[in-house]
């Protein structure tokens, strides 16, 4: 090892430096000042296909000209200077020196992962006189997280497209369900206001016979982007159905969802919708109704009253929002 003494051994009785030559499982470079090498172990000979003598005396730079120089130097100096360790793990380095990965092992990756402490090293008389670089092999760790990572994002992902509709992208019938009962609680709870708006496209059928079911099926898109651009991020559209959405506004006074939903079908009225062929403009309306929500009403009641009210807006003639009003229509008395 040159006049360089490496600290845990050198009040040894026995001579552990064979030890540290062979180790398999671990790497150990050790270099002086000037990054000249003065070990290298069994393991690095193994995966580097260098031969110690190989490399012994050599700048470590110069044999290995694809070690990232300025950071490695930048840990070895400060090390020296601090006379304190430091570590690089696999997660924001994914290796110092580039080896092969174990053919042993069914792996995604061709290289090792490699977790890296560097320490001080100690001459005869104690004075710091080079750095020990210390290799783990944790590819196996690395590929066990990439692995468990993976299945959380296609756990993620199937979460999320169980509660998309394919063809809007919009929220499905099923996420709306669950979610109105639980924006009733929360509401409930924290006592703040909450409203449900039903949107049906009018005379939609008269879209899919003019122009087809495939130029239907673009409006559907095409509305949707429409309207979830006008929204908060925390509102939450859905398709509720065919043509009809259903629209949940947490934090909404009744006053204040009349209003967006006004603000929404004149957005609709004026908006125009270009067909496949880049030239034929549909125009469409929609029908509103906004409950919001009331003490004694249940989820599933709100739905259905919101529902009565885009039905009133059919009747008054399409193209309008019904608004909720107390006085006209008291709310049924429910066990909730
Ligand atoms: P109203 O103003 O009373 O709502 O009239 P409407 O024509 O919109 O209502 P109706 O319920 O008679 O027709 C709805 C149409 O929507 C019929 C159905 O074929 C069409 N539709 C439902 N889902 C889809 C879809 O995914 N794609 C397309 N292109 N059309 C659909
Ligand atoms: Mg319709
Ligand atoms: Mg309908």
């Amino acid at each position: 090892m040159g006049a360089l003494v490496m600290k845990s051994l050198q009040n040894a009785s026995l001579d552990a430096t064979d030890i540290v030559d062979n180790l398999l499982t671990v790497g150990i470079v050790v270099v002086d000042r000037r990054f000249t090498v003065i070990m290298w172990n069994r393991f690095m000979e193994l995966n580097s296909n260098l031969r110690a003598e190989d490399i012994l005396g050599k700048n470590l730079f110069d044999v290995f000209p694809e070690l990232n120089r300025n950071w490695l130097e930048k840990k070895i100096r400060s090390c020296l200077v601090l006379r304190s360790a430091s570590f690089s793990s696999w997660q924001q380095r994914p290796y110092l020196f580039r080896f092969k990965a174990s053919n042993m092992l069914s792996l995604e990756t061709d290289h090792m992962y490699q977790d890296a402490a560097i320490f001080p090293v100690r001459d005869a008389a104690g004075l710091v006189e080079g750095a020990c670089i210390a290799i783990h092999d944790v590819t196996e760790l690395a590929e066990a997280k990439r692995l468990l990572d993976l299945s959380l994002d296609q756990a993620l992902d199937l979460e999320e497209s169980n509660r998309r509709d394919a063809l809007t992208g919009l929220f499905n019938r099923k996420f709306f369900d669950e979610q109105i009962s639980q924006e009733v609680v929360t509401a409930r709870r924290h006592n703040r206001p909450l409203a449900l708006a039903m949107i049906d496209i009018d005379h939609f059928k008269t879209i899919n016979d003019t122009y087809g079911h495939v130029a239907g099926d673009r409006v559907l898109r095409a509305l949707a982007t429409l309207l979830n651009n006008m929204l908060r991020g925390s509102d939450y559209l859905c398709r509720y159905g065919g043509e009809e959405f259903g629209l949940i506004l947490p934090q909404i006074s009744p006053e204040h969802a009349g209003i967006l939903l006004e603000r929404l079908r004149k957005a609709v009225e004026n908006a125009d919708t270009l067909l496949d062929d880049g030239v034929t403009v549909v125009k469409l309306t929609i029908s509103v109704g906004v409950m919001p929500l009331r003490e004694g009403v249940a989820p599933g009641t709100m739905v259905r009253m919101a529902d009565e009210l885009l039905y009133a807006s059919k009747q008054a003639g399409r193209n309008c929002v019904s608004l909720y009003k107390p006085e006209v229509a008291p709310v049924p008395t429910e066990s909730r």
